[in-house]
């Protein structure tokens, strides 16, 4: 039997797959998804069975045994080693990291010096050092050791193991061992209920009164009880126990248990609401196909508040009903607290719970849940896509826009894509919703629309909510040009419209979100004397002032220096900083309205574990007037009193060099409005812009969601971009800038090459004609400096692929690149791939 295995080695730059023979003795244990050990050159290294044969190509004398299987059960199931492979094709990425993407970082491999005893110890000597027979007895009894073990025992016996492994004794290998493992209880069985108690105690010497009170206990408490608890309530030591458990009367094993980070919390149970018209013709279309087990993917487009999350539970039931599973995927940040509670309160302990300020030890137990059948439900971040489920039938996006579902480091895979994926592969349904949906998944609505990435097949189903819950009205939105307010003689950052507003919410006991999008935006100290603006010394970018620490900082690399108090370069005291931040906004509002409270919930003030939830709590039980925050306070976020929303300046994003900047306005401009008057109590929205008559804001303000896409759609068509074509984007970086411009260069000519005649000089101008209808087009932009043109000291450079969805790019790319292989590997240039990028600041 042989084994096919992607072995765990970055700087191999294949995706091949090696073969190696499976040792009889772990022919039950090798499977297709096993992690193994294998030896790769003179290392033992991971890697993963892809795929298992009776034959191989390679000479059987060339062929190396698997060392060791690494799980009972393999972390990956057959599905998911599939769409590994699938993954690598589609995102230009190895296919190890992949894969590796797919299991907990509990499972990644460390490697560690390990000691054990040579298997035929060597003749010839004679006579041991006391220290050394008890360093051998040591390493006897545990079959082997970390090296770090052994010495932390032997304080100062260095020279002695040097000796043992000299003289062959003790040998040394590199070891491979999980970062954790199953966290496994000593727990205490009681006696069979056969047993007669009263005859096992008065078989016990007098004296055993200890023994007696343990026995008396589990006669009456009869369920298996952790040691430490049973210690602690009887105030026994281990020893007394553990005598009983050796005469055999009661028993004491090891159980593994599941760290839970929702231990102890309660969750009250909810049922299934009666839905509203509109809940019900949608949830009818999606079990249909759930109740048919056909792939379809709907996208469900819901204006906030219009009950989609309980539309979502109510589909999961049905999901259930059919004895399958389920996947709820939510931005990182609306997994909150609020959130899944909602999940907990309808299905309780069938639900798994995966996000990223789990602890290792946490994900990975939530994650074996779902590997050992525990669970039915997984809700979370990105990467719980990958939930190994193997009756999987409904995957659910909420919020299916959000860009964070693009993972920003290899492999650079898009969660909905993804999903797209994994229904097809399993018969499931994909449901994507949003009040704001992506022009990528709208334009799959259409006609049309069938060209999908996730290879092939029909287009999306449009669903629609388009009124909130109970008829609630959605919130009057009011647009503030603060360019009138200026030429009133208002410098505040406040129109007076919305000072008046919030003034009136005060007055009311009512509550108001304040929107800043962006952390520190803008907070850039220059001099006025001579333009001087510090910047980081490492990236091209300026420092963002941080008011509580007085300290510059670059949010690209960390490094930070203090605050100036005059110009570094003209020694000018007139240096200030510009701009406004969450914290400049907190503390204006304390000058406005004297003895205001406010949240402030910014990066800065969320990176302590429990801390977001920490102020939303607060701010829901009305402990604070006004919620200030960056886009973390624009989702999801539903509290009754909040009857005032206010954007400081909508124009942040808008501005940004990024063709999808209308499109994100658009979206957090609704998402904010959304979090107003969702209950009894009216909303009211105040949007200060300097642009106010752009279209993503006025489309925005009469919250007209068709009129924004069409005019989007159109200026896309127009300019060639997504969803009208696609992009890659190759980014290159080293220390040194001829070099680089020299490799950037080498890397478009070849790409040029390589897409032959397809390739039309790219139009820079404005106004220049990009193919728009040519099937097939196909144009390579740059090289040019990326927008942020230095991080960590490295400078970079990119060249972007504008294609038609129907081209193949990824032998352009391959050949491309495999031309600078030398470069790679030598002269540590480094080369990122990003397939459909997300942003491309
Ligand atoms: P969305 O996810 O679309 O923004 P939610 O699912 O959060 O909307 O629903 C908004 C509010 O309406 C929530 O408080 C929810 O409990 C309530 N709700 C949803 N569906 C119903 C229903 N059928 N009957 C009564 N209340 C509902
Ligand atoms: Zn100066
Ligand atoms: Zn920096």
């Amino acid at each position: 039997m042989y084994a096919r295995i992607i072995v765990d080695v970055p700087a191999k730059q294949t995706n091949r797959a090696y073969d190696y023979r499976v040792p009889d003795c772990l022919k039950e244990w090798v499977e297709i998804g096993s992690r193994v050990g294998v030896p790769f050159g003179s290392r033992i290294v991971q890697g993963f069975v892809v795929g298992i044969e009776e034959r191989s190509e390679v000479a059987d004398s060339r062929l190396k045994d698997i060392a060791h299987v690494l799980d009972w059960t393999p972390p990956l199931t057959r599905e998911l080693v599939e769409l590994g492979r699938w993954m690598a094709r589609k995102y230009l990425c190895h296919e190890i990291t992949a894969l590796q993407a797919m299991i907990p970082a509990a499972l990644k491999a460390r490697y560690e010096k390990w000691i054990r005893i040579a298997e035929d110890i060597p003749h010839g000597v004679e006579w041991k050092l006391e220290e050394e027979t008890r360093i051998l007895d040591f390493v006897r009894e545990r079959g082997g050791v970390a090296v770090e073990t052994l010495l932390k025992q032997f304080p100062g016996a260095g020279a002695v193991i040097r000796r043992l492994l000299g003289s062959g004794e003790l040998v040394e290998e590199r070891k491979m061992r999980n970062r954790l493992s199953a966290k496994k209880v000593l727990t205490v069985f009681p006696p069979g209920p056969d047993t007669d108690l009263r005859l096992l105690c008065d078989s016990l010497p007098g004296n055993a009164r200890r023994q007696r009170e343990v026995l008396q206990f589990l006669a009456d408490h009869p369920e298996p009880v952790r040691l430490t608890e049973l210690m602690n309530r009887l105030s026994v030591s281990a020893g007394t126990v553990k005598g009983l458990a050796e005469r055999g009367w009661i028993g004491l094993r090891e159980i593994e248990v599941f760290r839970d980070p929702y231990a102890g919390r309660t969750f009250s149970r909810t049922t299934p609401l009666p839905l509203t018209g509109e809940q019900r013709q949608v949830y009818e279309v999606i079990s249909e196909s759930l109740a048919a087990g056909r792939h379809e993917v709907f996208l469900l487009h819901g204006v906030t508040g219009s009950g989609k999350t309980e539309v979502y539970l109510q589909v999961i039931q049905r999901c259930l009903s059919e004895d399958r599973e389920a996947i709820v995927l939510v931005p990182e940040i609306s997994l909150t607290p609020q959130m899944v509670e909602r999940f907990k309160g309808r299905f309780g302990d069938q639900v798994a719970v995966l996000h990223s300020r789990l602890s290792d030890g946490e994900r990975y137990d939530e994650w074996r849940k779902i590997m050992l059948r525990k669970v039915r439900v997984v809700i979370g971040a990105r990467s719980a896509i990958f939930a190994p489920f193997t009756r999987l039938g409904l995957i659910i996006i909420d919020e299916e826009h959000e860009s964070s579902y693009k993972q920003d480091e290899s492999p650079k895979y898009h969660a909905r894509d993804v999903a797209i994926r994994r229904g097809r592969m399993n018969n499931a349904v994909v449901v994507l919703g949003s009040a704001t949906p992506s022009l990528e998944s709208y334009s799959q609505t259409g006609p049309g629309g069938t060209a999908d990435s996730c290879g092939g097949g029909a287009g999306f189903r449009l669903l629609s909510m388009q009124s909130r819950v109970h008829g609630r009205p959605l919130p009057e939105v009011h647009i503030v040009d603060m360019r009138e307010e200026l030429k009133e003689g208002n410098r505040s950052m406040f129109s007076r419209s919305l000072h008046k507003a919030l003034e009136d919410r005060l007055h009311k006991q009512e509550q108001a979100v304040l929107l800043l999008n962006r952390r520190g935006y803008a907070t850039f100290v220059m001099c006025r004397t001579c333009g001087y603006v510090s910047s980081c010394p490492h990236c091209d970018i300026s420092l963002t002032y941080h008011q509580s620490s007085h300290m510059m900082r670059c949010h690209y690399c960390g490094y930070a220096e203090r605050e100036v108090a005059e110009c570094p370069d003209c020694g000018s005291p007139h240096i200030r900083h510009f701009g406004t931040g969450t914290q400049r906004v907190e503390e204006e509002l304390g000058k406005l309205f004297p003895g205001i409270r406010v949240i402030r919930m910014d990066v800065d003030t969320t990176t302590e574990k429990g801390s977001h939830e920490k102020w939303l709590t607060q701010f829901r039980n009305r402990q604070a007037d006004v919620l200030l925050g960056t886009q973390m306070v624009a989702k999801g976020l539903d509290f009754p009193h909040v009857t005032l929303v206010g954007v400081i300046a909508a124009d942040t994003v808008l501005n940004l060099p990024d063709f999808r900047s209308a499109e994100k306005t658009f979206q957090l401009l609704t998402q904010v409005a959304g979090r107003a008057g969702r209950h009894e109590l009216p909303g009211e929205v105040f949007v200060q812009t300097y642009t106010p008559a752009h279209y993503s804001i006025q489309c925005a303000s009469r919250h007209d969601y068709r009129s924004f896409v069409q005019t989007e759609l159109e200026t896309r068509r127009q300019r060639g971009y997504p969803p009208f074509q696609k992009l890659v984007l190759l980014t290159l970086s080293h220390e040194e800038l001829p070099f680089l411009v020299k490799s950037a260069e080498k890397l478009a000519g070849a790409l040029r090459e390589a897409a032959g005649s397809a390739v039309r000089r790219p139009a820079f101008a404005a106004g220049g004609s990009i193919p728009g209808d040519d099937p097939g087009a196909l144009e390579i932009l740059g090289p040019v400096a990326s927008p942020i043109s230095r991080i960590k000291d490295r400078y970079r450079f990119q060249c972007m692929i504008k294609y038609r969805g129907d081209t193949e790019v990824s032998s352009i790319v391959q050949s491309a690149v495999s031309l600078l292989e030398d470069q790679l590997r030598k002269e540590k240039l480094q080369i990122s791939i990003d397939v459909d990028p997300q942003v491309l600041l």
